[in-house]
Protein backbone atom coordinates (compact mmCIF):
# COMPACT_ATOMS: atom_id res chain seq x y z
CA UNK A 1 0.00 0.00 0.00
CA UNK A 2 1.17 3.44 -0.91
CA UNK A 3 2.11 6.12 1.77
CA UNK A 4 -0.18 8.30 0.29
CA UNK A 5 -3.06 5.52 0.78
CA UNK A 6 -1.76 4.28 4.44
CA UNK A 7 -1.99 8.55 5.42
CA UNK A 8 -5.32 9.42 3.73
CA UNK A 9 -6.73 6.48 5.58
CA UNK A 10 -5.67 7.45 8.65
CA UNK A 11 -6.56 10.81 8.46
CA UNK A 12 -10.22 10.15 7.73
CA UNK A 13 -10.47 8.22 10.54
CA UNK A 14 -9.75 11.16 12.53
CA UNK A 15 -11.79 13.28 10.19
CA UNK A 16 -14.87 11.06 10.70
CA UNK A 17 -14.33 11.00 14.38
CA UNK A 18 -14.03 14.47 14.56
CA UNK A 19 -17.02 14.89 12.71
CA UNK A 20 -15.55 16.94 10.33
CA UNK A 21 -17.83 18.55 7.24
CA UNK A 22 -16.38 17.60 4.02
CA UNK A 23 -15.77 21.51 2.81
CA UNK A 24 -13.29 22.20 5.44
CA UNK A 25 -11.99 18.65 4.97
CA UNK A 26 -11.17 19.59 1.56
CA UNK A 27 -9.38 22.49 2.45
CA UNK A 28 -6.90 20.34 4.90
CA UNK A 29 -6.59 17.53 2.94
CA UNK A 30 -5.33 19.41 0.25
CA UNK A 31 -1.91 20.75 -0.48
CA UNK A 32 -0.95 24.96 -0.18
CA UNK A 33 1.81 24.74 -2.44
CA UNK A 34 3.14 21.75 -4.71
CA UNK A 35 6.15 22.14 -6.76
CA UNK A 36 7.83 19.92 -9.58
CA UNK A 37 11.31 20.83 -10.94
CA UNK A 38 13.23 19.35 -13.87
CA UNK A 39 16.90 18.25 -12.31
CA UNK A 40 18.94 17.93 -15.53
CA UNK A 41 22.18 16.29 -14.67
CA UNK A 42 25.23 14.91 -16.30
CA UNK A 43 26.74 11.71 -14.23
CA UNK A 44 30.11 9.60 -14.95
CA UNK A 45 28.64 7.88 -17.61
CA UNK A 46 28.96 11.03 -19.58
CA UNK A 47 25.23 11.11 -20.18
CA UNK A 48 22.18 13.69 -18.97
CA UNK A 49 20.34 12.48 -16.04
CA UNK A 50 16.90 14.14 -15.81
CA UNK A 51 15.54 13.70 -12.11
CA UNK A 52 12.46 14.91 -11.07
CA UNK A 53 12.74 17.45 -7.51
CA UNK A 54 9.33 17.99 -5.52
CA UNK A 55 8.50 20.40 -2.62
CA UNK A 56 4.90 20.37 -1.35
CA UNK A 57 3.87 23.08 0.93
CA UNK A 58 0.71 21.11 2.37
CA UNK A 59 -0.11 23.81 5.42
CA UNK A 60 1.19 26.98 6.52
CA UNK A 61 -1.49 28.34 8.98
CA UNK A 62 0.39 27.62 12.43
CA UNK A 63 3.98 28.74 11.00
CA UNK A 64 6.68 28.46 8.39
CA UNK A 65 6.59 25.14 6.23
CA UNK A 66 8.67 22.60 7.87
CA UNK A 67 9.88 18.86 6.25
CA UNK A 68 12.11 16.80 5.42
CA UNK A 69 14.03 16.46 1.76
CA UNK A 70 14.07 12.51 0.68
CA UNK A 71 16.01 11.06 -2.01
CA UNK A 72 14.81 7.20 -3.08
CA UNK A 73 14.23 6.15 -6.44
CA UNK A 74 10.56 5.97 -5.47
CA UNK A 75 9.93 9.50 -5.07
CA UNK A 76 6.66 10.76 -6.54
CA UNK A 77 4.65 13.66 -5.97
CA UNK A 78 1.83 11.14 -3.94
CA UNK A 79 4.42 10.19 -2.06
CA UNK A 80 5.28 13.51 -1.16
CA UNK A 81 2.21 15.05 -0.71
CA UNK A 82 0.90 12.21 2.13
CA UNK A 83 4.48 12.46 3.92
CA UNK A 84 3.90 16.68 3.44
CA UNK A 85 0.17 16.56 5.41
CA UNK A 86 2.05 14.37 8.20
CA UNK A 87 4.17 16.95 8.57
CA UNK A 88 1.69 19.53 9.38
CA UNK A 89 0.09 17.59 12.24
CA UNK A 90 3.00 16.15 13.09
CA UNK A 91 3.99 19.93 13.92
CA UNK A 92 1.10 20.69 15.43
CA UNK A 93 0.77 17.68 17.94
CA UNK A 94 3.59 18.88 19.62
CA UNK A 95 2.76 22.08 19.13
CA UNK A 96 5.66 23.65 17.39
CA UNK A 97 4.53 27.11 15.66
CA UNK A 98 5.64 25.44 11.83
CA UNK A 99 3.64 23.93 9.19
CA UNK A 100 4.13 21.22 6.87
CA UNK A 101 6.13 20.41 4.29
CA UNK A 102 7.64 17.52 2.33
CA UNK A 103 10.51 17.63 -0.29
CA UNK A 104 12.25 14.73 -2.53
CA UNK A 105 14.55 13.61 -5.28
CA UNK A 106 13.60 10.87 -7.59
CA UNK A 107 17.29 9.56 -7.39
CA UNK A 108 19.20 6.60 -5.28
CA UNK A 109 21.83 8.14 -3.65
CA UNK A 110 23.63 4.50 -3.27
CA UNK A 111 24.22 4.19 -6.87
CA UNK A 112 25.60 8.05 -6.94
CA UNK A 113 28.49 9.52 -6.56
CA UNK A 114 29.00 12.41 -3.79
CA UNK A 115 29.80 14.75 -6.60
CA UNK A 116 26.24 13.99 -8.30
CA UNK A 117 24.88 14.21 -4.90
CA UNK A 118 25.77 17.65 -4.82
CA UNK A 119 25.37 18.80 -8.06
CA UNK A 120 21.67 17.08 -7.90
CA UNK A 121 21.26 19.23 -4.95
CA UNK A 122 22.43 22.54 -5.93
CA UNK A 123 20.48 21.99 -9.28
CA UNK A 124 17.31 21.44 -6.93
CA UNK A 125 18.21 24.50 -4.98
CA UNK A 126 18.17 26.96 -7.81
CA UNK A 127 14.92 25.71 -8.93
CA UNK A 128 13.16 26.11 -5.85
CA UNK A 129 15.02 28.86 -3.65
CA UNK A 130 12.07 31.20 -4.15
CA UNK A 131 9.90 29.29 -2.42
CA UNK A 132 12.01 28.53 1.10
CA UNK A 133 13.09 30.65 3.57
CA UNK A 134 13.84 30.69 7.51
CA UNK A 135 10.92 32.38 7.90
CA UNK A 136 8.49 30.68 5.16
CA UNK A 137 9.79 26.68 4.62
CA UNK A 138 12.99 25.14 5.87
CA UNK A 139 13.78 21.79 4.93
CA UNK A 140 15.72 19.13 6.79
CA UNK A 141 17.50 15.62 6.39
CA UNK A 142 15.11 12.61 5.60
CA UNK A 143 15.68 9.29 3.93
CA UNK A 144 18.53 9.36 1.59
CA UNK A 145 19.66 12.77 2.49
CA UNK A 146 21.93 13.96 5.28
CA UNK A 147 24.00 16.95 7.30
CA UNK A 148 25.88 16.92 3.75
CA UNK A 149 22.88 17.16 2.11
CA UNK A 150 21.91 20.23 3.67
CA UNK A 151 25.23 22.20 4.61
CA UNK A 152 25.16 22.18 0.11
CA UNK A 153 21.62 23.74 0.61
CA UNK A 154 22.89 25.83 2.96
CA UNK A 155 25.38 26.92 1.01
CA UNK A 156 23.91 27.66 -1.92
CA UNK A 157 21.17 29.89 -0.42
CA UNK A 158 23.58 31.56 1.42
CA UNK A 159 25.36 32.47 -1.89
CA UNK A 160 22.20 34.36 -3.44
CA UNK A 161 20.60 36.02 0.06
CA UNK A 162 23.62 35.81 2.58
CA UNK A 163 24.72 33.85 4.76
CA UNK A 164 21.49 32.15 6.21
CA UNK A 165 21.77 28.85 8.89
CA UNK A 166 18.09 28.81 9.16
CA UNK A 167 17.18 27.70 5.76
CA UNK A 168 17.97 24.40 6.91
CA UNK A 169 17.84 22.20 10.02
CA UNK A 170 19.72 18.93 10.36
CA UNK A 171 23.18 20.53 9.51
CA UNK A 172 26.98 19.92 10.39
CA UNK A 173 27.73 21.15 13.63
CA UNK A 174 30.42 23.44 12.55
CA UNK A 175 27.88 24.83 10.07
CA UNK A 176 25.62 25.88 13.27
CA UNK A 177 23.72 22.60 13.39
CA UNK A 178 22.24 21.62 16.91
CA UNK A 179 23.90 19.44 19.20
CA UNK A 180 21.59 16.14 19.35
CA UNK A 181 19.99 17.04 16.23
CA UNK A 182 21.23 13.73 14.31
CA UNK A 183 20.10 11.15 16.90
CA UNK A 184 16.97 13.41 17.89
CA UNK A 185 14.29 10.64 16.14
CA UNK A 186 15.66 7.63 17.30
CA UNK A 187 16.45 9.17 20.67
CA UNK A 188 12.51 10.34 20.78
CA UNK A 189 11.72 7.01 19.99
CA UNK A 190 13.79 5.46 22.91
CA UNK A 191 12.14 7.76 25.41
CA UNK A 192 8.99 6.77 24.90
CA UNK A 193 9.66 2.93 25.16
CA UNK A 194 11.50 4.37 28.60
CA UNK A 195 7.85 6.37 29.38
CA UNK A 196 5.97 3.29 28.44
CA UNK A 197 7.66 0.50 29.39
CA UNK A 198 6.55 0.34 32.88
CA UNK A 199 3.19 0.45 32.95
CA UNK A 200 3.29 -1.99 30.53
CA UNK A 201 5.52 -3.91 33.07
CA UNK A 202 8.16 -4.53 30.51
CA UNK A 203 11.39 -4.26 31.66
CA UNK A 204 13.94 -1.64 30.35
CA UNK A 205 16.78 -3.46 30.85
CA UNK A 206 16.97 -6.76 29.34
CA UNK A 207 13.93 -5.85 27.12
CA UNK A 208 14.38 -7.49 22.96
CA UNK A 209 14.02 -4.63 20.68
CA UNK A 210 13.81 -5.77 16.69
CA UNK A 211 14.44 -2.28 14.16
CA UNK A 212 14.02 -2.01 10.90
CA UNK A 213 16.29 -0.17 9.01
CA UNK A 214 19.53 0.90 10.41
CA UNK A 215 19.99 4.78 8.64
CA UNK A 216 19.92 7.50 10.90
CA UNK A 217 16.89 6.62 12.97
CA UNK A 218 17.82 2.98 13.23
CA UNK A 219 20.90 3.28 14.32
CA UNK A 220 20.27 5.82 16.62
CA UNK A 221 16.99 4.35 18.63
CA UNK A 222 19.37 1.20 18.40
CA UNK A 223 22.37 2.85 20.35
CA UNK A 224 20.17 4.60 22.47
CA UNK A 225 18.13 1.84 23.50
CA UNK A 226 21.29 -0.28 24.30
CA UNK A 227 22.60 2.19 26.53
CA UNK A 228 19.52 1.88 28.19
CA UNK A 229 19.66 -1.64 28.76
CA UNK A 230 17.91 -3.15 25.68
CA UNK A 231 19.04 -6.27 23.81
CA UNK A 232 18.48 -5.48 20.30
CA UNK A 233 18.35 -8.98 19.10
CA UNK A 234 17.81 -8.23 15.84
CA UNK A 235 18.54 -5.74 12.80
CA UNK A 236 17.19 -5.57 9.15
CA UNK A 237 18.54 -2.90 6.67
CA UNK A 238 17.80 -2.89 2.54
CA UNK A 239 20.85 -5.71 2.31
CA UNK A 240 19.23 -8.43 4.75
CA UNK A 241 19.23 -8.91 8.34
CA UNK A 242 21.39 -9.74 11.43
CA UNK A 243 20.31 -11.76 14.40
CA UNK A 244 21.57 -12.28 17.41
CA UNK A 245 18.96 -13.45 20.37
CA UNK A 246 22.11 -12.53 23.26
CA UNK A 247 21.93 -9.19 22.34
CA UNK A 248 24.03 -7.37 18.81
CA UNK A 249 26.94 -5.42 20.43
CA UNK A 250 24.84 -2.08 18.37
CA UNK A 251 27.85 0.33 19.03
CA UNK A 252 30.21 -1.70 17.20
CA UNK A 253 27.78 -1.82 14.09
CA UNK A 254 27.29 1.54 14.11
CA UNK A 255 30.78 2.10 13.82
CA UNK A 256 31.21 -0.26 10.89
CA UNK A 257 28.21 0.97 8.80
CA UNK A 258 28.22 4.62 9.47
CA UNK A 259 32.21 5.38 9.95
CA UNK A 260 33.26 2.75 7.82
CA UNK A 261 30.65 2.18 5.03
CA UNK A 262 30.83 -1.53 5.55
CA UNK A 263 27.43 -3.25 5.07
CA UNK A 264 25.10 -4.37 8.09
CA UNK A 265 25.77 -7.73 7.02
CA UNK A 266 29.86 -7.75 7.28
CA UNK A 267 29.51 -7.10 11.29
CA UNK A 268 30.60 -10.04 12.94
CA UNK A 269 27.79 -9.82 15.45
CA UNK A 270 25.73 -12.15 14.96
CA UNK A 271 23.45 -14.46 12.47
CA UNK A 272 23.74 -13.36 8.79
CA UNK A 273 19.99 -13.87 6.84
CA UNK A 274 19.17 -12.33 3.22
CA UNK A 275 16.70 -13.23 0.79
CA UNK A 276 13.73 -14.74 2.13
CA UNK A 277 14.82 -16.01 4.74
CA UNK A 278 14.76 -12.56 6.09
CA UNK A 279 11.31 -13.26 6.95
CA UNK A 280 12.23 -15.07 9.74
CA UNK A 281 12.79 -11.81 11.90
CA UNK A 282 9.33 -11.12 12.05
CA UNK A 283 8.17 -14.12 13.95
CA UNK A 284 11.38 -13.64 16.75
CA UNK A 285 9.79 -13.01 19.81
CA UNK A 286 10.66 -9.60 21.45
CA UNK A 287 9.43 -6.66 23.66
CA UNK A 288 9.48 -4.27 21.31
CA UNK A 289 9.88 -3.94 17.11
CA UNK A 290 10.56 -0.61 15.92
CA UNK A 291 10.40 0.21 11.87
CA UNK A 292 12.98 2.26 11.05
CA UNK A 293 12.82 2.34 6.96
CA UNK A 294 10.66 3.10 4.29
CA UNK A 295 6.96 3.44 4.42
CA UNK A 296 4.34 0.80 4.14
CA UNK A 297 6.48 -1.80 5.34
CA UNK A 298 4.33 -3.16 8.21
CA UNK A 299 2.13 -5.15 6.25
CA UNK A 300 -0.59 -7.52 7.08
CA UNK A 301 1.16 -10.39 7.01
CA UNK A 302 3.62 -8.75 8.84
CA UNK A 303 1.54 -8.18 11.48
CA UNK A 304 0.45 -11.44 11.06
CA UNK A 305 3.69 -12.14 12.19
CA UNK A 306 5.17 -10.39 14.80
CA UNK A 307 5.35 -11.36 18.14
CA UNK A 308 6.10 -8.59 19.95
CA UNK A 309 4.25 -6.09 22.57
CA UNK A 310 4.54 -2.52 21.60
CA UNK A 311 5.61 -1.07 18.01
CA UNK A 312 6.99 2.37 17.92
CA UNK A 313 7.13 3.45 14.60
CA UNK A 314 10.28 5.14 13.54
CA UNK A 315 9.54 5.20 10.01
CA UNK A 316 6.72 7.67 8.50
CA UNK A 317 3.29 5.86 7.12
CA UNK A 318 5.27 3.09 8.59
CA UNK A 319 2.07 0.72 9.12
CA UNK A 320 -0.95 -0.49 6.54
CA UNK A 321 -4.09 0.23 8.13
CA UNK A 322 -5.50 -3.21 7.91
CA UNK A 323 -2.06 -4.19 9.40
CA UNK A 324 -2.52 -1.97 12.27
CA UNK A 325 -5.94 -3.46 13.03
CA UNK A 326 -4.35 -7.13 12.92
CA UNK A 327 -1.60 -5.75 15.65
CA UNK A 328 -4.63 -3.93 17.49
CA UNK A 329 -6.64 -7.68 17.57
CA UNK A 330 -3.29 -9.04 19.36
CA UNK A 331 -3.23 -6.64 21.48
CA UNK A 332 -0.05 -5.40 20.64
CA UNK A 333 0.27 -1.22 21.87
CA UNK A 334 1.29 0.90 19.42
CA UNK A 335 3.08 4.28 19.06
CA UNK A 336 1.75 6.05 15.54
CA UNK A 337 4.33 7.46 13.71
CA UNK A 338 2.87 11.18 13.04
CA UNK A 339 3.84 11.40 16.64
CA UNK A 340 5.94 9.09 17.66
CA UNK A 341 9.20 10.01 15.12
CA UNK A 342 8.44 14.06 16.15
CA UNK A 343 11.91 14.25 18.01
CA UNK A 344 13.26 15.03 14.43
CA UNK A 345 11.01 18.05 13.94
CA UNK A 346 11.07 18.78 17.63
CA UNK A 347 15.02 19.30 17.62
CA UNK A 348 14.92 20.76 14.44
CA UNK A 349 12.73 23.35 16.09
CA UNK A 350 15.16 23.89 18.24
CA UNK A 351 18.10 24.40 16.04
CA UNK A 352 15.97 26.64 13.94
CA UNK A 353 15.10 29.04 17.45
CA UNK A 354 18.93 29.06 18.14
CA UNK A 355 20.31 29.85 14.77
CA UNK A 356 17.38 33.02 14.58
CA UNK A 357 19.22 33.92 18.01
CA UNK A 358 22.71 32.75 17.07
CA UNK A 359 23.36 31.18 20.52
CA UNK A 360 23.91 27.75 20.92
CA UNK A 361 22.35 25.25 23.77
CA UNK A 362 23.97 21.96 24.94
CA UNK A 363 23.11 18.93 24.17
CA UNK A 364 22.28 18.19 27.47
CA UNK A 365 19.93 21.22 27.25
CA UNK A 366 18.11 20.34 24.10
CA UNK A 367 17.97 16.62 25.05
CA UNK A 368 15.70 17.77 28.37
CA UNK A 369 13.90 19.59 25.95
CA UNK A 370 13.25 16.95 23.74
CA UNK A 371 12.03 14.48 26.63
CA UNK A 372 10.02 16.92 28.04
CA UNK A 373 8.09 17.57 24.66
CA UNK A 374 7.66 13.78 23.82
CA UNK A 375 6.57 12.81 27.27
CA UNK A 376 4.09 15.81 27.83
CA UNK A 377 2.42 14.93 24.17
CA UNK A 378 2.71 11.52 25.19
CA UNK A 379 0.39 11.78 28.16
CA UNK A 380 -1.95 14.41 26.22
CA UNK A 381 -2.62 11.36 23.30
CA UNK A 382 -2.80 8.70 25.93
CA UNK A 383 -5.76 10.66 27.93
CA UNK A 384 -7.42 11.61 24.83
CA UNK A 385 -7.52 8.02 23.08
CA UNK A 386 -8.34 6.84 26.88
CA UNK A 387 -11.55 9.46 27.41
CA UNK A 388 -12.37 9.04 23.75
CA UNK A 389 -12.08 5.59 23.73
CA UNK A 390 -9.69 5.34 20.28
CA UNK A 391 -6.47 4.31 19.29
CA UNK A 392 -3.53 6.76 19.98
CA UNK A 393 -3.35 7.52 16.25
CA UNK A 394 -6.83 8.69 15.74
CA UNK A 395 -5.50 10.65 19.09
CA UNK A 396 -2.98 11.96 17.33
CA UNK A 397 -4.42 13.00 14.18
CA UNK A 398 -7.37 14.84 15.27
CA UNK A 399 -5.11 16.39 18.00
CA UNK A 400 -2.75 17.84 15.47
CA UNK A 401 -6.19 18.55 12.66
CA UNK A 402 -8.07 20.70 15.60
CA UNK A 403 -4.91 22.89 16.17
CA UNK A 404 -4.45 23.28 12.22
CA UNK A 405 -8.41 24.21 11.84
CA UNK A 406 -8.07 26.56 14.79
CA UNK A 407 -5.31 28.20 13.50
CA UNK A 408 -7.01 28.66 10.07
CA UNK A 409 -10.18 29.75 11.66
CA UNK A 410 -8.56 32.18 13.42
CA UNK A 411 -6.65 34.01 10.42
CA UNK A 412 -9.75 33.56 8.32
CA UNK A 413 -8.42 31.06 6.18
CA UNK A 414 -11.59 29.00 6.23
P1 LIG B 1 18.18 6.58 6.11
O1 LIG B 1 18.28 6.76 4.65
O2 LIG B 1 19.24 7.13 6.99
O3 LIG B 1 18.06 5.00 6.43
C1 LIG B 1 17.12 4.18 5.81
C2 LIG B 1 17.35 2.75 6.26
O4 LIG B 1 16.30 1.93 5.72
C3 LIG B 1 18.68 2.16 5.78
O5 LIG B 1 19.26 1.40 6.81
C4 LIG B 1 18.25 1.23 4.63
O6 LIG B 1 19.12 0.14 4.46
C5 LIG B 1 16.89 0.77 5.16
N1 LIG B 1 16.06 0.23 4.09
C6 LIG B 1 15.80 0.78 2.88
N2 LIG B 1 15.05 -0.05 2.15
C7 LIG B 1 14.82 -1.13 2.92
C8 LIG B 1 14.13 -2.34 2.73
N3 LIG B 1 13.52 -2.60 1.57
N4 LIG B 1 14.12 -3.25 3.76
C9 LIG B 1 14.72 -3.00 4.92
N5 LIG B 1 15.40 -1.85 5.16
C10 LIG B 1 15.45 -0.95 4.17
O7 LIG B 1 16.74 7.14 6.51
P2 LIG B 1 16.26 7.71 7.92
O8 LIG B 1 16.50 9.16 7.96
O9 LIG B 1 16.75 6.83 9.01
O10 LIG B 1 14.68 7.53 7.76
C11 LIG B 1 14.04 6.27 8.00
C12 LIG B 1 12.55 6.51 8.14
O11 LIG B 1 12.32 7.39 9.24
C13 LIG B 1 11.87 7.15 6.94
O12 LIG B 1 10.58 6.64 6.82
C14 LIG B 1 11.81 8.61 7.32
O13 LIG B 1 10.76 9.31 6.67
C15 LIG B 1 11.56 8.50 8.81
N6 LIG B 1 11.92 9.69 9.57
C16 LIG B 1 13.20 10.18 9.53
C17 LIG B 1 13.52 11.29 10.30
C18 LIG B 1 14.94 11.82 10.38
O14 LIG B 1 15.17 12.70 11.23
N7 LIG B 1 15.88 11.32 9.59
C19 LIG B 1 12.53 11.93 11.06
C20 LIG B 1 11.25 11.40 11.07
C21 LIG B 1 10.96 10.27 10.32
Amino acid sequence: MSDFAIVQNYFKQAIHHLEIPSDLEEVLATPYREVTVQIPVRLSDDKIHVFRGYRVQHNGSRGPYKGGLRYHPSVDLHEVRALASMMTWKTAIVKLPLGGAKGGIDCDPRQLSQDSLERITRSFMIRIDKILGPTRDIMAPDLGTNPQTMAWIMDEYSHRYGHTPAIVTGKPLALEGSYGREAATGRGLAYLFREVAPEMGLPLSGSRVIVQGFGNVGAWVARILEQFGCKVVAIMDVDGALVNEDGIDVNACYQLVHKEKKSLLECPYGDVLNGDAVEEVYGLESEVYIPAALGGMLTPSVAEKLNCKLVIEGANAATAPDADEILTGKGVHIIPDVFANAGGVVVSYLEWVQNLQRMTWTEREVNNKLQQIMLVTYRELEQRAREENISLRVAAYATGIERVLEASEMRSYI
